[in-house]
């Protein structure tokens, strides 16, 4: 094994490491493990956090390469037909050359990169791989938290293999690549936040490590863009009061930030520093979705608070239906304008994750059992709990079903 050396969070002085595969690949893994000397104990005392994110590298055209090596370098996109109305799942790196991304229209696809090979999703084949990559995290966490069928976090701070955290991203990058054939990209970092920029930060194949020392200086340059959960919408909002990087944040006082920015200033204050305190969340000890928020000022508006009601129940589906989780129970959260707080649920006959059942059920439960409209309201929320979690990576037919169901194989 050509030896690198790893960067880990004690060994000071370090700069961000980045590690490229270079195809290669060692086979010693699992002696590694059991030679390893263990770590010293002040690293376990230690309450920092070790979270890895991978994100596998265009997974689906990557399966679709696998099962058919004739395909590669070849710009595949995978969705549905390009004469249909539907959205590109994943495309190859050939056909990102052209522009191509995920989530755009087939037909733009197609413009854009006219020889491109349209494959339709075999949601199946990926969800199998998934669970063997599933079975590879296992061997060094229990601690998972799925994103989707081909990214997860793993908090591996309480690791006994005696192995730095950016040693285990690297044996499961080997195995990934050994046993699947597949490559992936990982992050290591003391938190969510950086472990996911970081995954990104060299893709393909990518190792990018992050020390809790390197966190600042990690998050200074970048686009907030980059900052996981920020979107076209915040971003614009945030570019509306000259904020377009981290460093225009790290520039801001709090106070700036909150008075610009209300709530979301708070969190933007501990993004910009690489802070984030979410736990990684293992589906068997979550028990609900939810989401609520606050309103800037107490309100009574039943049709503000409908439509807030509504993104809210959009979000809490959205995020569920990306980790295959249904629920049954759905609980409306209100909390008045003078701090009584109160709940109100109802569990429906059929498991589901569709926003329309979940909004119109929390819509009932608001207009029958509370007192919205008349007494102002200061937070709302809603959440589904009840869940049915046997198939935790199981994509919904819905989202099989938004996929041209004739697909082609066009080659224009
Ligand atoms: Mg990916």
């Amino acid at each position: 094994m050509s030896e690198i050396p790893i960067a880990t969070y004690f060994h000071i002085a370090i700069h961000t490491f980045v590690w490229k595969h270079n195809g290669m690949h060692t086979t010693e893994s699992s002696q590694f493990i059991g030679t390893a000397s263990p770590l010293p104990d002040e690293f376990r005392r230690n309450s920092v956090r070790k979270i890895i994110h991978v994100d596998m590298d265009m997974f689906y055209a990557a399966v679709e390469i696998l099962d058919n090596p004739s395909l590669k370098n070849l710009p595949i996109v995978v969705g549905g037909s390009p004469t249909s109305r539907s959205v590109v799942c994943t495309a190859s790196y050939a056909a990102r050359k052209f522009g191509v991304r995920s989530a755009m229209a087939c037909s733009v696809a197609q413009r854009l990169c006219p020889q491109a090979i349209f494959l339709p999703p075999r949601f199946e084949r990926y969800q199998e791989i998934s669970r063997k990559i599933r079975e590879i995290f296992q061997r060094y966490t229990d601690k998972i938290e799925p994103l989707s069928l081909d990214e997860a976090y793993l908090d591996v701070t309480d690791s006994t293999l005696g192995l730095y955290a950016s040693q285990i991203a690297r044996h499961i990058k080997e195995d990934i690549l050994r046993e699947l054939g597949l490559t992936c990209s990982a992050g290591v970092g003391p938190n969510k936040l950086i472990a996911k920029i970081a995954s990104d930060f060299k893709k393909p194949n990518g190792l990018v490590v992050v020390t809790p020392d390197q966190a600042l200086e990690f998050m200074r340059p970048l686009t907030v863009r980059k900052i996981h959960g920020i979107g076209p919408a915040t971003e614009a909002r945030l570019a509306a009061v000259g904020i377009k990087t981290c460093a225009d944040i790290l520039a801001m006082s709090r106070e700036e930030l909150d008075q610009k920015l209300g709530r979301l200033g708070g969190w933007m204050w501990h993004a910009a520093r690489g802070e984030d305190s979410r736990p990684v969340e293992t589906h068997y000890d979550r028990k609900s979705f939810g989401r609520e928020d606050t309103f800037e000022k107490d309100e009574t508006d039943l049709g503000r608070i409908e439509s807030r009601l509504k993104d809210l129940s959009e979000s809490v589906c959205a995020s569920m239906d990306k980790r295959g989780v249904k629920g049954r129970t759905i609980t409306l959260k209100v909390k008045y304008f003078d701090f009584e707080s109160i709940t109100r649920s109802r569990t429906i006959k059929d498991m589901t994750v569709d926003p329309d059942i979940v909004m119109a059920t929390a819509m009932d439960l608001l207009k029958t059992k509370t007192a919205v409209g008349q007494r102002p309201i200061r937070l709302i929320g809603v959440s589904l709990s009840h869940l049915d979690q046997t198939t935790p990576l199981i994509l919904t037919q819905s989202r099989v079903e938004s996929m041209s169901s004739t697909p082609s194989t066009s080659n224009s």
